[in-house]
């Protein structure tokens, strides 16, 4: 043992050996870090080697060197993947965010003016001639677009609210919870699964700021249910002097074709909305940020919330959400990543799953096949929207669904599937054409390494 210990390398040799490949302070701490571990694994009897130590502070001096933000392969299908980052942006936003990082701009500045200029007025007319609204005002997130219509129309006062849409959307957004934090005070009315314009009719009165109706944007009821629609409600609030907000969720901006279910921020002002939010990174396919278009006066009052300084969105939201209502503007919305895989033609995606099936032939011991399944847009969208979708289905004799998911989420670049019995599915609708390459390799290595360590042991 004692000679063993001795064998391990003085970390100034270590050094010396990576010095001119890495940066020095990450050496040292790997060094460090390495030969600590063989030290104590050679004390514990757990060790009688010392051979791959150079190899294992290489292996470490790369962990270190690897962000913890990465770019992974979503075969989820589900397009708005909140845990994936929701939508990727289209390649002319990204460059138009880079060269605003990048450098300085007229964020806050009116260059015809030489004055001080609102920031968020950059994506205000974008957002009126896209919805037809009076007035619209950016925050950054929809959560925040919640609060900030809350706290502005209704602080000390009541809003009512269908019991049926006192919703979780997830990640601990709760309706009710965001509520009580706003300084709003909730007025439930009807049932879970039923609310009539009666129950409405009963609880509006002088003490009421506002009306909310909330989108169902993660689940959807059948059975013995009832809402009162975004129209009628409009009506009542108006016979009673009271705004209407909806929570839109998904951000809609254009009609897709896909069915009810989802309503643009357009149709939801001209079916009589007075407020209207929704996110910038779901169905809108930009970057994170809450949309909120309506009457003038009502988001004048926001603007005026000491919380717009709280609430406000960065230089790169901005340049983001502005470059993706610039391809709106332009009829170019077909482009938008969210949007093309929402609304990809299935030849397109039986095609690109037999591309991926065939790179992935010969592989020794997996079976790969191309079957039909259906793909969920996931995320606050279209709960109960099914679309026809083509996977590539994955099934090896020795190794579980569950274990080769897990090697292929620690590949290069990590991928993530989804698994139904025992075979992992990559849907193709959400794999990039330019990474179904990236996807056969990853899958060519994972089985490759377990190949030779299995050889080793
Ligand atoms: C997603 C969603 C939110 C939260 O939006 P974020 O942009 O994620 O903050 C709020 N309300 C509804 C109805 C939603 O679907």
């Amino acid at each position: 043992m004692e000679d063993l210990l001795r064998r391990i390398p003085q970390i100034s040799r270590i050094m010396e050996h990576f010095r001119e490949r890495y940066p020095l302070r990450l050496v040292s701490r790997a060094a460090r870090e390495v030969t600590d571990r063989y030290r104590r694994e050679i004390r514990e009897g757990r060790r009688s080697d010392v051979e791959n130590l150079l190899r294992d502070v290489e292996k470490k001096i790369r962990e270190l060197m690897e962000t913890s933000l990465r770019r992974v392969v979503n075969a989820t299908g589900v397009v708005v993947n909140t845990n994936l980052g929701r939508a990727p942006l289209h390649p002319e936003v990204a460059s138009f965010l880079e060269e605003i990082a990048t450098g300085y701009s007229n964020l806050e500045y009116d260059l015809a003016e030489g004055e001080r200029r609102r920031r968020e007025k950059h994506v205000e007319a974008y957002l009126l001639e896209l919805t037809g609204a009076q007035s619209a005002l950016v925050v950054n997130n929809n959560a925040a677009a919640v609060f900030l219509v809350l706290n502005s129309l209704a602080a000390g006062r009541e809003v009512v609210i269908s019991r049926g849409e006192l919703v979780e959307i997830g990640g601990g957004f709760r309706i009710p919870d965001i509520m009580r934090s706003s300084g709003a005070i909730l007025r439930e009315v009807g049932t879970t699964n039923r609310t009539k314009p009666s129950d409405y009719e009963t609880a509006v009165g002088d003490g009421t700021a506002l009306v909310m109706k909330v989108h169902r944007s993660n689940f959807y009821m059948e059975g013995f249910v009832e809402e009162v629609s975004l129209g009628e409600l409009a009506s009542l609030a108006k016979s009673r002097g009271v705004p209407l907000y909806y929570d839109c969720g998904s951000g809609l901006l254009v009609d897709l074709g896909l069915g009810a279910g989802e309503r643009t921020f357009r149709k939801s002002l001209e079916e009589g909305a007075d407020v209207v939010s929704g996110s910038g990174d779901k169905l809108l396919g930009g970057p994170q940020a809450g949309v909120i278009v309506g009457r003038r006066d009502l988001l004048e009052s926001m603007r005026r919330n000491p919380l717009m300084r709280v609430l406000r969105v960065d230089k790169l939201t901005l340049a983001g959400l502005e470059m993706t209502l610039k391809l709106y503007r332009e009829g170019r919305q077909g482009e938008i990543p969210v949007i093309r895989m929402l609304t990809e033609d299935p030849e397109t995606l039986r095609r690109r799953a037999h591309r991926l099936s065939r790179l992935l032939k010969g592989l020794k011991g997996l079976k790969v096949r191309v079957i039909r399944d259906v793909s969920r847009p996931g995320g606050g969208a279209f709960p109960e929207l099914e679309l026809p979708t083509y996977c590539v289905c994955l099934e090896h004799p020795e190794i579980t669904a569950g274990d080769l998911s897990r090697r292929l989420r620690g590949s290069e670049p990590p991928v993530v599937g989804r698994i139904r019995r025992d075979t992992l599915l990559l849907d193709v609708r959400t794999i990039g054409e330019e990474e179904i390459r990236g996807v056969a390799q990853a899958v060519r290595r994972v089985l490759e390494a377990g190949e030779s360590s299995s050889d080793r042991s």
